[in-house]
């Protein structure tokens, strides 16, 4: 058994897994978060269908610091000044899929018959955003503010739901369930995202055992959590539960921030990574 020390890295979904899914707040796991920066014994990485606006918001209260980050359900890789190398003098933003104006572009293409049952965030005004989403107004603002993905609402049959997968699918463009919305979105996903990361750190940290942790509650979040070396499924009593008979998959105890913070304090136990309090 190899002998380097194990450097996790926490990929965490962030509504209903790393916040509470009505007030968006992670405060339960501010200490877990601050204690794992301060110590350096790993890294949390945001995973997430929001956009790096939204993110950028989200960061002022959540100390997670300038972290690498995936916004856009895998679509947009943000590395900040000093990844991947500390060499490099800029952060840097790695986009992969299809770009916005192009995915709009494909949603105003469908036939009629379709295209009246999506309601997309370009379709909505901000209001009409944070009403949908239980987001404030600035906040459905900065969700708007889109690079490489399409969440919408839905009011049509499941068979023409299937037909429109199938029209997006010929462009290339695919089509996730997320908590609330669907999403689409060019060839990224979350897990695909998750792996180019590891490696990353794995060419940074060549002394250490890089693991991916991956946490999350929602259909969008299962490739990622059955990718990862340790998954964690966060339980969802609001919405549709997700399920893995992997075996390296387990269940968190409860929902949302609480849930998160036993889960992630179980794992680094089971590292036997030692978390001190000051
Ligand atoms: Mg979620």
């Amino acid at each position: 058994m190899s002998k380097n020390p194990v450097y996790p890295l926490i990929f965490t979904d962030l509504d209903g897994t790393l916040l509470d899914h009505e007030s968006y707040s992670a405060k339960p796991a501010d200490l877990l978060i601050q204690q794992i920066n301060r110590q350096s014994i790993g890294a949390i990485i945001p995973v997430t269908s929001k956009t790096r606006a939204e993110l950028a918001a989200l960061q002022k209260s959540v100390p997670l610091g300038d972290a690498i980050s995936v916004t856009e359900n895998g679509s947009v890789i943000h590395l900040p000044l000093g990844y991947p190398n500390e060499g490099a003098s800029d952060p840097v933003t790695v986009r992969s899929g299809i770009a916005y104006a192009e995915i709009l572009h494909q949603i105003n293409a469908l036939p009629q018959k379709l295209r009246q049952h999506i309601t997309g965030f370009s379709d909505m005004s901000e209001a009409a955003v944070s009403k949908a989403t239980g987001l404030r107004l600035r906040a459905a603002r900065l969700a708007k503010d889109r690079e490489a993905s399409e969440p919408f609402l839905w009011s049509g049959s499941e068979a023409a739901l299937q037909e429109l997968g199938k029209c997006m699918a010929d462009a290339r463009i695919r089509m996730q369930r997320g908590g609330r919305f669907y999403h689409l979105t060019g060839d990224a996903t979350k897990q695909q995202a998750m792996a180019c990361i590891k490696s990353e750190f794995a060419k940074r940290k060549p002394e250490a055992d890089v693991l991916s942790v991956a946490l999350g509650d929602g259909p969008n979040d299962l490739g990622m959590i059955e990718a990862a070396d340790i998954g964690v499924i966060m339980p969802n009593p609001e919405g549709v539960s997700i399920h893995s008979s992997k075996s390296h998959v387990r269940m968190a105890p409860a929902p949302g921030p609480r849930g998160w913070v036993i889960a992630v304090r179980d794992v680094f136990a089971e590292l036997g990574l030692i978390l001190t309090e000051s």
